[in-house]
């Protein structure tokens, strides 16, 4: 008997199997997940709380069976959980049976014990529930990283990512957006968004919705963005590529319920060596693209990486990056040589370039780089703009500002910040720039010493 069981009655949960060796895998993970926290397994239908139905859809038979054995369950239990393949098709299930509590598709672990909690809560275990909702982090209290997927269908030829990770897997919505509330009513004032391919989430899952606050929300970049904004936390977002979809996002942005920031990868520019990089979005028009979503949302930061070095990068290749850079203006910037990491596909080019070259360009890069930065900054000289609060010394505070990440973004110094606290969000007034740091006041003391 597992602990809990020993001392309250176990919650009970029936699983009707169909289907497959792979879908009865998933049912093992399942059940052993849900053994795990203290549920117990019933062999007939009305010794379980609730009855999971693990669904085929691979042929019409199957599919016809599996609605018989959802009704089955129904008839017999009353309350019923539908997962596996025919979830895909949550709308025909939903048609056949709207009593079932949940639907969701194949592979959806979390998603499918998630529902098994709404249903049945696990019993309360002093040990296991020691470890507080939102988990234990290593970040600081105030801001936290939020993962949406894990893994990458893309075959960028430096990286070797996919061959650690494997290819895209996606959260499910619903999962994602608990484990944010979670964070949010634990004190998180700032979710950083991240994943190998933000925009590209839920391609893999075909966008699948589950069931948040009562109402379907689809696993798609536009979706959980617009999700994550109504939390009252910032929200900001990292690796994103920058296909038209994204375009949907900057309404978000403009509208203040999603941070005015884009970390997106660029890692070069000129076409020939993006090609052999083999970059996602390599064929976009990204420069008319940055101009449109500029005008769009005046205030948006854009964060980017870039690799110098890369093999068969020729003189005119780099020059054509910094005249891009020039253009770009982009806010936020960082570089780094190029590494043959072992395993890359990359390191089977031609030319590679010399260890002296990669780094006189880097200089080069930099240099140009700081110039803008320190252009951008010092037009922020007199604004009032928010910032949230990392640290605290007395008088003086270190904040960030909308267009800053934690750890690889600039910092905003204060002055007069007697009383702030680290999480704190408040708005400042800039007063003075370097290249990559503001220094600023809070308002009031602003409004104070005038
Ligand atoms: S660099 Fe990023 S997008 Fe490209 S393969 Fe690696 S993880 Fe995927």
């Amino acid at each position: 008997m597992p602990r809990r069981a020993a001392r309250a009655k176990a919650p009970t949960v029936g699983i009707v199997s169909l289907g497959c060796p792979k879908a009865l895998v998933d049912s093992e993970r399942i059940l052993t997940t849900l053994r795990s926290e203290g549920y117990a397994i019933s062999g007939s239908y009305d010794g379980a709380d609730v009855v999971i139905v693990n669904t085929c859809g691979f042929l019409d038979s199957a599919r016809a069976e599996s609605l018989e054995a959802i009704g089955e369950a129904i008839g017999e239990n009353g309350r019923v959980i539908v997962t596996g393949c025919l979830g895909k098709d949550a709308a025909l299930i939903r048609d056949a049976h709207p009593e079932v509590l949940a639907v969701t598709g194949p592979h959806q672990y979390e998603a499918v014990v998630a529902a098994v909690h709404a249903a049945v809560p696990p019993l309360h275990d002093p040990y296991v529930d020691l470890v507080p909702p939102q988990g234990i982090r290593l970040t600081p209290r105030h801001y936290a990283y939020l993962k949406i997927s894990e893994g990458c269908d893309n075959r960028c030829t430096f990286c070797i990512i996919p061959a650690l990770r494997g290819d895209l897997k996606s959260r499910p919505a619903a999962a994602v957006l608990r484990e944010a509330e979670k964070l949010v009513a634990a004190g998180v004032r700032e979710l950083l968004v991240i994943s190998q391919d933000t925009s590209a989430y839920g391609l893999d899952i075909a966008y699948a919705e589950s069931a948040w606050r009562g109402a379907p929300v689809a696993a798609r970049f536009l979706d959980i963005a617009r999700a994550l904004g109504t939390l009252g936390a910032w929200v900001r977002l990292h690796y994103v590529y920058p296909y038209p979809h994204v375009d949907q996002v900057i309404p978000l942005m403009a509208a203040g319920s999603v941070l005015p920031y884009l970390d997106i990868p660029f890692q070069h520019a000129s076409p020939r060596i993006l090609k052999a990089m083999r970059r996602p979005a390599h064929q976009e028009r990204t420069l008319a693209r940055l101009a449109r979503w500029r005008a769009e949302c005046p205030d948006l930061a854009i964060r980017s990486t870039f690799i110098v070095g890369f093999p068969g990068e020729t003189e005119a290749d780099f020059a054509l990056l910094l005249d891009w850079l020039a253009e770009a203006a982009l806010d936020r910037v960082g570089c780094f040589k190029y590494e043959a990491v072992e395993g890359a596909k990359a390191n089977e080019l031609a030319d590679p370039v010399p260890e002296a070259v990669k780094e006189e360009r880097w200089q080069r890069f930099m240099q140009a780089q700081a110039a803008i930065s320190a252009r951008t900054l010092a037009a922020k000289i007199g604004r009032t703009i928010p910032v949230i609060v990392d640290a605290v010394d007395g008088a003086k505070a270190t904040a960030r500002s909308q267009a800053d990440a934690p750890e690889i973004d600039g910092l905003v110094h204060l002055t007069r910040a007697k009383g702030l606290s680290p999480g704190d969000i408040l708005d400042v007034v800039v007063q003075k720039a370097d290249a990559y740091d503001l220094h600023a006041v809070p308002v009031e003391a602003h409004r104070a010493a005038r």
